[in-house]
């Protein structure tokens, strides 16, 4: 199980600033975890709505969360790349 120790040291180690874990269906905008400094915030927003939600403050724990419940573990192997994170190595 990853930590969210974990993910906030590989992102560090990496210098990984954002993360797209989707994208708008519509306009293709990256949606996705942003690293700003100690925080981490998620940014759902994109070029088709002309509501923008605010950033979201989220946890690293959040991003853990997200990985460790991944059943597919290729799709988790690359999710938790995207984040800097080696899941071999863990
Ligand atoms: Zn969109």
């Amino acid at each position: 199980m990853i930590t969210g120790t974990q993910v906030k040291d590989a992102m560090e180690a990496a210098n990984v600033n954002f993360v797209v874990v989707r994208e708008c269906s519509i306009c293709n905008a990256p949606i996705g975890y942003e690293r700003k400094g100690e925080n981490l915030f998620f940014d759902g927003n994109c070029g088709c709505s002309s509501f923008r939600n605010p950033t979201q403050s989220r946890n690293y724990e959040d991003v853990a969360d997200l990985i460790n419940r991944q059943s597919n573990s290729e799709y988790k192997t690359k999710l938790a790349n995207k984040f800097g994170l080696q899941l071999e190595a863990i």
